[in-house]
């Protein structure tokens, strides 16, 4: 997922919320700027704090490895505040040109470097359209699943259309994307629509078919044509208990009545 709020991601992992995050020195990153910039602790109470929350939520936790590099990031943490982008907007003629490429695969994979290159803009200072990525995460985020050299095959693709290019200053880890735009804004992505990049982009390519939100916690889903749905799976299962307890609840009303 792309993170729009900072400050909401770093709350969500210092309350025990997994994101998923598999490196520890990510987790101990977020949650000393957490404490450092939210809850303005000072640098002895917020080691403190790190610490309790290691013994918490990581297995096998061994203070006397980590001490060091936990002061360690409480002294950078400072350095970093957190960012809170309102809304990443995209522009018809964005799409257009994402469209013209005639290849779905194709167009969700630059349909996600627009979308990062527009969050690293406010959230790294990157200009021009600069794009720092991992074809593996853009794959995942566009929900392309093809083998290896063929993630490879379709950024050369994109890159032989012109809309992405490679920095003059070759670094492998870099791209620029070429046809950014800030007129005639279509679409408006919250925090909802980062995580399901690729659902955005194909609801916008169907004309606003094929894909709908969950009416209960509101992520994207597909839709199916046969039998409409209004909650995503793990909604569905909770409002399915809830609605059982009722009807249990009503039923044993009525017997009660009856035997009065
Ligand atoms: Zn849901």
């Amino acid at each position: 997922m792309l993170i729009l709020n900072e400050e909401k991601y770093a709350e969500d992992i210092y309350v025990g919320i997994d994101m998923g995050i598999k490196s520890i020195m990510t987790k101990i990153r977020y949650i000393t700027r957490y404490l450092v910039h939210s809850k303005q602790l000072n640098d002895k109470d917020a080691y403190v704090d790190t610490i309790k929350w290691l013994k918490l939520y990581q297995d096998n936790f061994d203070e006397s490895c980590y001490s060091k590099i936990v002061s360690d990031a409480i002294n950078k943490a400072h350095k970093y505040p957190f960012y809170v982008i309102d809304n990443i907007q995209i522009a018809q003629s964005e799409l257009d040109s994402i469209s013209s490429l005639g290849d779905l695969r194709a167009e969700k994979v630059l349909f996600v470097l627009l979308c990062m290159a527009k969050q690293q803009r406010m959230s790294n200072g990157f200009t021009n359209g600069l794009v720092k990525y991992s074809i593996t995460e853009v794959c995942k985020f566009a929900r392309v699943s093809v083998p290896a050299d063929d993630r490879e095959y379709i950024l050369h693709k994109i890159l032989k259309s012109g809309l992405i290019d490679i920095p003059k200053k070759n670094d492998t880890k870099c791209l620029i994307v070429n046809f950014i735009d800030v007129n005639n804004v279509t679409l408006e992505l919250d925090e909802t629509d980062c995580q399901e990049l690729a659902y955005v982009y194909l609801n916008w390519k169907n004309g606003g078919k094929g894909y709908t939100k969950c009416k209960r916690c509101n992520k994207w889903m597909k839709q199916s044509k046969t039998k409409p749905k209004k909650y995503c799976e793990d909604c569905a299962k909770v409002v399915q208990t809830d609605q059982k307890r009722l009807w249990a609840e009503k039923s044993r009303k009525n017997l009660t009545q009856q035997n009065d």
